[in-house]
């Protein structure tokens, strides 16, 4: 029997619809499952009368594969990984290459990187984005690891991704656990939109007193605008147009108001304080979700305070798509790429990992969970200056925050008058006038310091490390 060209290990929701997306594409397969029952659920269903054999051991699993091997680990991130790396290891042989998909710690896939390549095996951590979905039809795909093991894959991975006007929605990211680090970043920037959209939702319905379906007309008409479309504008869409089956309520109203954060979102945010960064749109966000999860506090707390009986606002009018909300969004929408771009060029700069910054906007084009219009903006920003400090200085998104900005003033103060918590945009507004800021009030901070800590501080007027004997 001939060899399978490609193997997977992890039946789960990503390795199931991944398999069958390398099958598709002319890539024999042989699958394992820690639980053998799921291969065989598999194999007599999705995976039935197709270029796919099931294996129930490890040795069985890698005997079946073509040299050199490349298999794909699709598994809970963590230990998990490192666990199957030390049972599978004895059975490789030199030039066999693993893939770890899942969403691995960067420095986790640093340590593995190296150490894997010092056996002469190739190693690549590889963020994938797109749900169940895009996993079948074809993701977003960020491969870091040795150039020599990409290259060993561009083929499998560039036929499996998505593919936009401008080639597949894939590239060679850079070494180490750059593929995860950036993997890591698209994830925060898409907790960012996530709680836009939703706070967009609360003030439409609180404010406006819209129902889901009026909601969801607006967003459909901001779907269709260069600014705001993207799949996550698109769903959200078709979130609130969803009915109860039972009541005929708008569904979403039925759920409840806590959302998990799981380690990407939080590494972003860990990374981003470590490296000086500041990313305080996804802080916001990461934030929210923590909050919203105190739920049995907040029900308790709610009655203490008489919030939202403030007054009502004009976010205008939802035939014409409610300009100041819809401004406030789009500039908040910015502000998440460019904090999560800033932290990427910091990441690689301290890394030394090399990112072309037009390739990564090129990539998320198509396939991932972010892939909006906007991202072709962001790729022409960093074709055009790849050294750009910050993506909001770039003419087209600097005009757009000339032009924007007195709508999400005005959002995010009717929003504090009345009572309703809007921290993306609130962060958002607070960002982008701090870094438009020559003078900040720091300077009164380093005389404090002084004062009480002899910390010392620079005058603007001539160079060099003052002291003042501030108190009496
Ligand atoms: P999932 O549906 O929860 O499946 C998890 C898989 O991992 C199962 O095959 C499970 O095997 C296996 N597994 C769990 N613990 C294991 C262990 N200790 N040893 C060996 N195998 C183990 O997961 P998923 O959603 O496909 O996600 C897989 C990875 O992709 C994760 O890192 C996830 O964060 C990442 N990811 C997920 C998405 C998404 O939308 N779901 C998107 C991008 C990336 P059993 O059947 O034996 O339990």
């Amino acid at each position: 029997m001939s060899k399978a060209h490609f193997g997977l290990i992890g039946l789960g929701v990503m390795g199931e619809n991944l398999v069958l997306n390398a099958e598709r594409n002319g890539f024999s397969s042989v699958v394992y499952n820690r639980t053998f029952a799921k291969t065989q659920e598999f194999l007599a269903g999705r995976g039935a009368g197709k270029q796919i054999v099931g294996a129930e051991t490890l040795p069985e699993f890698i005997a079946a594969l073509e040299r050199p091997r490349r298999i794909l680990m699709m598994v809970k991130a963590g230990q998990p990984i490192d666990d199957l790396i030390a049972t599978l290891s004895p059975l490789l042989e030199e030039g066999d290459l693993l893939i770890d998909g899942g969403n691995s710690l960067y420095t986790d896939t640093e340590r593995r990187v190296a150490e894997l390549e010092s056996r002469s095996f190739g190693y690549i951590g590889m963020g994938v984005s797109g749900g169940a979905k895009g996993a079948l039809e074809g993701p977003s795909m960020m491969p870091g690891g040795t150039r020599a093991a990409y290259d060993a894959i561009e083929g499998l991975v560039s036929t499996m991704a998505a593919k936009v006007s401008d080639g597949p929605c894939v590239t060679y990211i850079g070494p180490g656990g750059s593929g995860h680090f950036v993997k890591t970043v698209h994830n925060g920037i898409e907790y960012g939109i996530e709680q836009i959209l939703a706070e967009a939702y609360d003030l439409m319905k609180r404010v406006a007193g819209l129902d889901g379906t009026a909601m969801a007309d607006v967003l459909g008409g901001w779907n269709q605008s260069e600014e705001l479309a993207s799949f996550l504008v698109e769903i959200t869409e078709v979130c609130l147009r969803t009915k109860d089956p039972e009541t005929g309520q708008d569904l979403v109203e039925f759920l409840v108001d806590a959302a998990g954060q799981k380690g990407t979102g939080l590494w972003t945010v860990e990374s981003a304080l470590n490296m000086g960064v500041p990313v305080p749109t996804i802080y916001a966000a990461l934030n929210a979700r923590v909050l919203s999860s105190l739920r049995e506090e907040r029900l308790k707390a709610a009655p203490l305070l008489a919030l939202s009986a403030g007054p009502r606002f004009d976010l205008g009018d939802p035939g014409d798509g409610m300009p100041p909300l819809r401004d406030a969004c789009i500039l908040a929408c910015i502000a998440s790429y460019a904090q999560g771009m800033a932290l990427l060029q910091e990441a690689s700069r301290l890394h030394d990992y090399q990112l072309d910054f037009a390739a990564i906007g090129q990539i998320w084009k198509g396939g991932c969970i972010i892939r909006a219009r906007l991202l072709q903006r962001i790729q022409d920003a960093y074709t055009f200056d790849a050294a750009l400090p910050n993506l909001m200085v770039d003419p087209w998104f600097l005009a757009q925050i000339r032009q924007r900005l007195p709508g999400l003033r005005h959002v995010v103060a009717g929003a504090a008058l009345a009572g309703l918590p809007v921290p993306c945009l609130g962060s958002t507004l607070d960002y982008i006038t701090s870094y438009f800021s020559g003078r900040l009030p720091q300077n009164l901070v380093q005389a404090m310091r002084d004062c009480f800590g002899s910390h010392t501080y620079e005058r603007t007027d001539c160079p060099g490390s003052f002291h003042t004997e501030w108190l009496p």
